[in-house]
C-alpha cells in the first residue's frame, strides 16, 4: 500500500463546549486496489504483527505534518492536530529524531500536536512508553491516553503517566443516555481528569441530546459522527466554513 499510493488521512472534527472546532483526529485509510477500503481496526493489527507499523506511521506523521500548516489556514483560531500511534511506535528508538527532522522540515508548532495512545499500549510497554513520551513531552507535543476505559483502567498508573487529555471511549459515551451506570462512569471519569489536571475528549458522539450534559460535565471537547465523519483534508476547509455558518445561525447572527 506504501508503495502503491494507497493509504491517504481522514481528519475527525473535536468540538468544544463553545461549540467552536478546536481539534482535529487524523485517521488512516487505505483503498487497496483488490480488495476497496480496508479498516485500520483491520490492517493496523496485521501491520503490528508483520513488522510493517513503523514505516506505516512514518508515513503518518509525515503526512499528518505536511498538512499542519494549511490546516491552521483554514481556522481564525488554533487546531490542535492528532495522530495515533501503536504499541510498536513506543520502543521504536529512531523515532524521536525522525518526529525532529520532520518537525524542522514542515515548521511544526509541537504544542498544537498530539499523539494519541490505547492504555493498554502504553501499560504493557510501561518503561519504553514513558521514555518514549517524555522525549515528546520535552520537544512540546502533547499527549493523549485513547479508548479510556476500556484497557486496565487502574486509578494508581493515571498519576505515574505524563498526559494531557483522557479520550473517554465511545462505550460509556453512547450508553450515557440509555444507562445510569454509563453517566455515572462518565461523569466520575471527568471529575478524576480534572482532579489530576488532564482535559477530557469524549468519543463517538453519535446523538445530539449527548452534548447537554457533557457540556454540563465540563468535558473539554467531543468527538463523533454527530459532529463530522473523518474526511480528506481537500473537504476540510468547506466543512470548517459550513460549521461556523451553523454557528452563527443557530446564535441568530
Ligand atoms: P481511535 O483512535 O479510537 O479512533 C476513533 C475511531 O472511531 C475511528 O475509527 C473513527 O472513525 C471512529 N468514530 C469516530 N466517531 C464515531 C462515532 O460517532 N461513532 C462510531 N461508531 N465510530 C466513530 P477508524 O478510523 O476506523 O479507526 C479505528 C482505530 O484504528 C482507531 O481508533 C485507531 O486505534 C486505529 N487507527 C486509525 N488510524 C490510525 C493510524 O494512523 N495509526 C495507528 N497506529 N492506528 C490508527
Ligand atoms: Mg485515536
Ligand atoms: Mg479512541
Amino acid at each position: 500500500a506504501l508503495e502503491q499510493e494507497e493509504f491517504e488521512i481522514h481528519y475527525q472534527a473535536k468540538v468544544g463546549i463553545n461549540n467552536q472546532v478546536n481539534g482535529l483526529e487524523a485517521l488512516i485509510r487505505w483503498k487497496s486496489c483488490f480488495d476497496g477500503a480496508i479498516s485500520p481496526q483491520e490492517f493496523i493489527p496485521v501491520a503490528e504483527k508483520s513488522g510493517r507499523i513503523m514505516a506505516i506511521s512514518r508515513w503518518v506523521i509525515s503526512h499528518v505534518f505536511r498538512d499542519f500548516q494549511a490546516i491552521q489556514k483554514m481556522s481564525d483560531t488554533p487546531i490542535i492536530v492528532s495522530l495515533n500511534l501503536s504499541a510498536y511506535d513506543v520502543s521504536d528508538e529512531k523515532l524521536v529524531p525522525f518526529i525532529i527532522t520532520q518537525l524542522q522540515l514542515y515548521s511544526v508548532n509541537p504544542p498544537l500536536v498530539e499523539f494519541e495512545i490505547t492504555e493498554s499500549a502504553y501499560l504493557d510497554n510501561f518503561d519504553k512508553a514513558d521514555t518514549f513520551f517524555s522525549q515528546i513531552r520535552q520537544l512540546g507535543f502533547l499527549i493523549a491516553l485513547d479508548d479510556f476505559g476500556t484497557g486496565y483502567s487502574s486509578m494508581s498508573y493515571l498519576t505515574r503517566l505524563d498526559i494531557n487529555t483522557l479520550k473517554i471511549d465511545r462505550a460509556f459515551i453512547s450508553q450515557m443516555l440509555l444507562n445510569q451506570q454509563d453517566k455515572i462512569i462518565v461523569q466520575s471519569t471527568i471529575q478524576l481528569a480534572h482532579n489530576l489536571g488532564l482535559e477530557v475528549t469524549a468519543e463517538g458522539i453519535e446523538d445530539a441530546s449527548l452534548i447537554g450534559d457533557l457540556n454540563r460535565l465540563g468535558c473539554e471537547r467531543g468527538q463523533g459522527f454527530y459532529f463530522c465523519k473523518p474526511i480528506p483534508v481537500e473537504e476540510l476547509s468547506g466543512w470548517l466554513a459550513l460549521h461556523d455558518r451553523r454557528l452563527l445561525a443557530s446564535a441568530g447572527v
